[in-house]
């Protein structure tokens, strides 16, 4: 045992220099340019690694696993090949702590990863933009599930890292956006009148809530616009109990909205409109086609419970288009029959955040006059993203258009992303996944 298969003789001088990762020497061996075998520059060296359990450098070589690794070389800015490379990980024995046995260290691949971290990064890049399966097909490599999370995780962290302090806003807003059956929260900023992306969080726990809340600077926060979700509410007393806690207009006419939509997912199947969903929901004043309204009007007929919610969500865009009070809303409220049960979340909502809506009412309003339809845009395009892991949507969404800055004491702060130039961006990757567009290298 410990005995060296290798000498410093096998090792191809030529060939190491082409694979270019600086921890490795490459041996010689016959066959193809593809393949490189090759082993840890530490391996001809006395220096012993340390056990990672107790510290001691009294290790010794217990066995060698053979790993395989695909890797990409460049020849050019636009011409590669990819390679296999069969690396001799050393597992070693320590003898201070007796059983315990370990893989030497190595930085160029991630433990149960296939690819090296050069080639992964090169997956991840295509991969926040394009579908993982085209990204692979372009390289010729398979599409490994098992190693997806991993490789998007790597370069998310790198991307991360990059990232400047987020400068604080005055007016915070969060928003609870729905992706397929999961619930995530999107927390926006208010800046020169306008609404702009800070952060996607993984879940709506109060430790999530926190742990974001925590990078702001409290003091400078004056109000924060909630969603109706109990942790929400009590993450932000914890974290900025000076601040005004509000529900704003745009909540409520969310909610209207959605259990609409609902409505006609139920009773308006078949419906004759084209874009209903829009066409049904948008306040009666904005329907220019004089034949669309025509049809809505005769087609509701048959559809009673459709046609009752209609009348009460255009009685809600109505009184929202005036101004309401918290009365005029619960008695709204008081109207809406129990057969339309869809609309329930909202109705609880008029009753248990009492305080907060009154709040808005009576706080001076800073919110953008589009405040309403810039919110609508970014639920909309996180709606129609593809299907993914969050750690993929969140870098899709927010890692990839880059932060608009601001400097601050002489260093630059993020002040998120727009909500135009997020959103144009989410729906370009939508569409080049939807679409199957195939890749190619963006250079
Ligand atoms: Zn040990």
């Amino acid at each position: 045992m410990g005995r060296k298969m290798h000498s410093r003789e096998d090792v191809s001088r030529q060939k190491t220099e082409d694979l270019g990762i600086p921890d490795l020497l490459v041996l010689n061996s016959e066959g193809d340019d593809e393949t490189f075998y090759a082993v840890h520059k530490r391996y001809f060296k006395k220096h012993k690694s340390a056990c990672p359990a107790c510290g001691s450098t009294k290790t010794r070589c217990s066995k060698v696993v053979r790993r395989k690794f695909k890797d990409v070389l460049w020849d050019s800015e636009d011409s590669f090949r990819i390679i296999d490379i069969y690396f001799y990980q050393r597992y070693l024995r320590c003898d201070g702590c007796k059983d315990s046995v370990f893989p030497e260290d190595i930085d160029f691949g991630q433990k149960g990863c296939r690819y090296t971290n050069r080639l992964s990064d090169v997956l991840a890049d295509g991969t926040f933009r394009y579908s993982y399966k085209k990204v692979s097909n372009f390289f010729g490599v398979p599409a490994s599930t098992a190693s997806v999370g991993a490789i998007m995780r790597r370069r998310i962290q790198y991307r991360e890292s990059l990232l400047e302090p987020i400068k604080t806003p005055k007016i915070l807003c969060v928003i609870e956006t729905e992706f397929y059956d999961n619930t995530y929260p999107v927390v926006l900023a208010i800046w020169n009148n306008e609404v702009y992306c800070l952060d996607i969080l993984e879940d709506t726990t109060e430790g999530a809530y926190i742990n974001f809340f925590k990078t702001l600077d409290a003091d400078h926060i004056e109000t924060v616009c909630v969603d109706p979700e109990e942790s929400l509410r009590s993450a932000v007393a914890t974290c900025f109990p000076m601040a005004s806690v509000v529900m704003t207009e745009e909540c409520v006419f969310r909610y209207a909205r959605n259990a609409m939509l609902s409505i006609i997912h139920s009773d308006g199947k078949r419906f004759p409109v084209r874009h209903k969903d829009t066409q049904l929901t948008l306040h009666k004043k904005y329907l220019t086609d004089a034949r669309v309204k025509k049809q809505i009007k005769k087609r509701m007929k048959s559809r009673p419970r459709l046609q009752n919610a209609y009348e009460k969500h255009q009685n809600l865009l109505e009184l929202l288009e005036t101004d309401w009070t918290y009365e005029d809303l619960a008695a709204w409220a008081d109207e809406i029959p129990e057969e339309l049960n869809e609309f329930a979340d909202l109705i609880d909502l008029i009753d248990i955040y009492e305080i907060e809506l009154r709040a808005y009412l009576d706080g001076e309003r800073h919110l953008p006059e589009r405040y309403i339809t810039s919110v609508q845009a970014v639920c909309d395009a996180f709606k129609n993203m593809p299907r993914c892991i969050f750690d993929v949507l969140r870098a899709r969404s927010i890692l990839t258009p880059g932060f608009d800055t601001i400097e601050e004491d002489g260093k630059k702060k993020r002040q998120g992303i727009r909500y135009d130039r997020l959103t144009a961006n989410m729906n370009q990757i939508t569409e080049n996944i939807k679409e199957e567009r195939e890749y190619g290298l963006e250079r």
